[in-house]
């Protein structure tokens, strides 16, 4: 049967090419059961998707709070999980251990000069490969602006962005670029939004993150790189203890948290492995607020 005879195929509306096609099938004896058979094959295609089977993740600050978190939501996704961090990660380990994962542990200080090269010849040597990376380590330091030291600032802003920098391009370098593609997902802050109190060198770093995680989507899209951030609202870990132990600050926080409760690392698994994910293969350059509604006041 000559389909589109006299017709040079994009020449034809779409109309054209799909009445021919039919006609075609028509005549061939071939049965479509659905338009979409391609999706509708497998019943949980589309939660495939999210699925990490295969994939190492590099997590920084994995041996508590936010990171420990994150680190077994990618074990649970089907993850190899390196966490990096200046101390044991002996508890995230036996976490990631309990839901069946495979956890490596990269010991050293992030605020080390030449940290970033440390951690991507520390993956090179355990498992070849980097799929994700999350800039998770970060630090507070509250004081009041008109007694901040320089070098208070920049221990600050050294963590909190210049190593967020330079991690991602050592990840990218290393691996991502090689490997043709990669997900980088960033912390970020409500105070990437906003000015907080008494907190300016985070504040400063917060918002360089969003705005690096737009830079460097930019850059990188095109060589299939996702990079995003997740701006977490007020989540109890050792960052937040002084606030939750301040009465008077617990109380006012948490008046103006729409959700009316702290947020848990609980509460960061499902936009964490969303990014980390095929899912979210054309999300570049956001910053993904989970905050109980924080930013919506
Ligand atoms: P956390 O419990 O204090 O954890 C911070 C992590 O970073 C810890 O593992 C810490 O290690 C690590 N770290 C700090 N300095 C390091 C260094 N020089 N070398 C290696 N690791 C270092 O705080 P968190 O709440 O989980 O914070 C995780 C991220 O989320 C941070 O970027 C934070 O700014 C951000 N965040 C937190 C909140 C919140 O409400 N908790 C809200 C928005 C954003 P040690 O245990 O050894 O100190």
């Amino acid at each position: 049967y000559e389909i589109g005879s006299g017709l040079v195929g994009s020449e034809m509306c779409i109309r054209d090419r799909s009445l021919l096609y039919y006609i075609f099938l028509l005549k061939s004896n071939i049965v479509i059961t659905s338009k979409n058979t391609k999706r509708k094959g497998k019943k949980d295609m589309i939660l495939d998707l999210f699925r990490l089977n295969g994939k190492v993740a590099v997590v920084t600050g994995a041996n508590t709070g936010l990171g420990q978190g994150f680190c077994v939501a990618f074990a649970e996704a089907g993850a190899t999980v390196i966490g990096v961090a200046r101390r044991s990660c002996a508890e995230t380990a036996a976490k990631v251990e309990a839901v069946g994962g495979t956890f490596f542990e990269v010991l050293t200080d992030l605020s080390a000069p030449d940290a970033s090269k440390t951690v991507a010849n520390a993956c090179k040597k355990l498992t070849g490969r980097v799929d994700i990376l999350v800039n998770n380590a970060g630090i507070i330091h509250r004081e009041d602006a008109v007694n901040v030291t320089e070098a208070n600032w920049d221990l600050v802003t050294n963590l909190n962005e210049k190593l967020v920098f330079f991690l991602s391009q050592a990840m990218t370098n290393e691996f991502f670029i090689p490997q043709g593609g990669g997900k980088i997902i960033n912390i970020a802050s409500m105070l990437s939004f906003q000015g907080g109190i008494r907190v300016p060198s985070y504040t400063a770093s917060k918002s360089a993150v969003m705005g690096l995680t737009k830079a460097l989507a930019n850059e990188w899209a095109s060589l299939n790189i996702n990079v995003n951030a997740i701006a977490p609202g007020y989540m109890a870990t050792n960052n937040t203890t002084a606030l939750r132990q301040d009465s008077d600050r617990n109380d006012a926080i948490l008046c103006r948290i729409p959700a009316g409760r702290w947020g848990t690392s609980d509460d960061l698994m499902g936009a964490a492995v969303f990014l980390a994910s095929d899912a979210s293969s054309y999300v570049n350059g956001f910053t993904l607020a989970v905050d109980g509604g924080w930013l919506a006041r």
